[in-house]
């Protein structure tokens, strides 16, 4: 079974109708539930659980510190390419949008590499748009080769491969993969991907099972907040990982809740995502899934992520540039979008440990001869 059938069962279901006759007395009894139900998550995504932030934020710091002490890990995300052939309507590297395109050569990307790990920083995130004939899965492996003696950790944001191109990667040193559905709602994404291979909803959904099938050590996958009606889309997120971490018991799990930020083009989210609907997606996502990572990006500005340091985040962005090249170059391309908190890896350091957490970069290391036969 794959998480195509969990989400069709689900077609007919008016989530939110559901969610909106939930009462107090079901989130009480969802928060009083060792281990949380489907139903008790959703009432933990309803709106009579906004007004029950406080124990739920209880709760959540509890199971955090349970299950990952008090750490933070950091990481930062590095730019190959913004050449696309998508028409994401919410996405700077929109094919329509006339910014700037560049690829980084093998000199330059090992030049980034050295500048981003002079922050101390030991987990990278490589990311591209979707043009395969300008940064192939070869490209991209490549990459990953030049920088592996610098980054313990690599991960892939890129577009949805096959199962064979992900065991290429992991060959190639990559251990991690990151791909957010963007919504679940398959009318929707339709919509908002008017052109482009990432048009193919059913083959985005299943990356990340085939990424797990390839052998990732951490999955990370998210929607993007602002695009369908949050509720849905987070009640989604959550089942899909649900469903993960049943059928890939080996694989570690993590869920990013990116919210829009400006960027080229005119598309406006739909559905505003407030900080106090995020923070109930967070503790929500942490109740349900007491094992599964909480990422959060540099998409939030920088008073919110700290204050979010103690509720069940355990993944940060720091020192991020979302250019091509922005690392190492003056002559940088233009962003995919804005980001909101610009701090460099020894603030967000400092911040961490000022709260009384440790920010970590580095919690495993690649076996000798398990990646590299590449
Ligand atoms: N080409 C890859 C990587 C996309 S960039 C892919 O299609 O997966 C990574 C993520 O950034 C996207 O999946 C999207 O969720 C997010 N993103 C795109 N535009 C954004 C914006 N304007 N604000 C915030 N996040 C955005």
């Amino acid at each position: 079974m794959a998480f195509a059938e969990v989400l069709n069962r689900f077609a007919d279901m008016d989530i939110v109708g559901v969610m909106e006759r939930v009462t107090d007395t079901d989130v009480r009894r969802a928060l009083a539930n060792r281990v949380p139900s489907v139903e008790d998550y959703l009432a933990l995504l309803s709106p009579a659980a906004a007004g029950l932030l406080e124990p739920m934020a209880q709760q959540a710091q509890q199971l955090t510190l349970q299950h990952f002490g008090r750490t933070i890990h950091l990481f930062t995300p590095l730019y190959l390419s913004n050449y696309c052939t998508n028409q994401c309507v919410y996405c700077g590297f929109n094919t329509c949008n006339g910014i700037r395109r560049a690829k980084l050569d093998d000199a330059q990307i090992r030049r980034e590499g050295e500048a981003i790990a002079a922050t101390g920083l030991k987990n990278l995130l490589l990311l591209t748009g979707e043009a395969p004939k300008k940064a192939s899965v070869e490209y991209i492996g490549n990459a990953a080769r030049l920088l592996r003696d610098l980054f313990p950790s690599i991960g892939v944001e890129i577009f949805a491969l096959t199962e064979e191109e992900y065991a290429h990667l992991v060959a190639c040193g990559v251990d991690s993969f990151t791909l957010f559905q963007e919504t679940y709602n398959p009318a929707l994404y339709a919509d908002l991907h008017p052109g482009g291979p990432k048009r193919d909803f059913a083959f985005r959904l299943d990356a990340p099972e085939r990424a797990c099938k390839a052998g990732m050590r951490v999955v990370n996958i998210g929607a993007l907040l602002g695009l369908d009606e949050w509720r849905r889309d987070a009640f989604f997120t959550g089942l899909h990982i649900a469903y993960l971490q049943r059928t890939y018991p080996q694989t570690d799990f993590a869920i990013s809740i990116p919210r829009m930020r400006p960027h080229a083009g005119a598309f406006q989210p739909t559905s505003v995502v407030s900080d106090r609907e995020l923070v109930q997606i967070m503790l929500a996502q942490r109740i349900f899934l007491p094992r599964c990572g909480l990422t959060l990006s540099t998409r939030e500005p920088a008073e919110l992520r700290d204050h979010l340091i103690p509720l069940g985040v355990t993944r940060m962005s720091a020192g991020v540039c979302t250019a091509v090249g922005g690392h190492a170059d003056a002559d940088e391309t233009e962003g995919q979008f804005e980001i909101s908190d610009p701090r460099s890896v020894d603030e967000m350091c400092a911040v961490i440990r000022s709260k009384g957490y440790q920010p970590v970069f580095k919690d495993w290391e690649p076996l000798e001869g398990a990646a590299g036969a590449v």
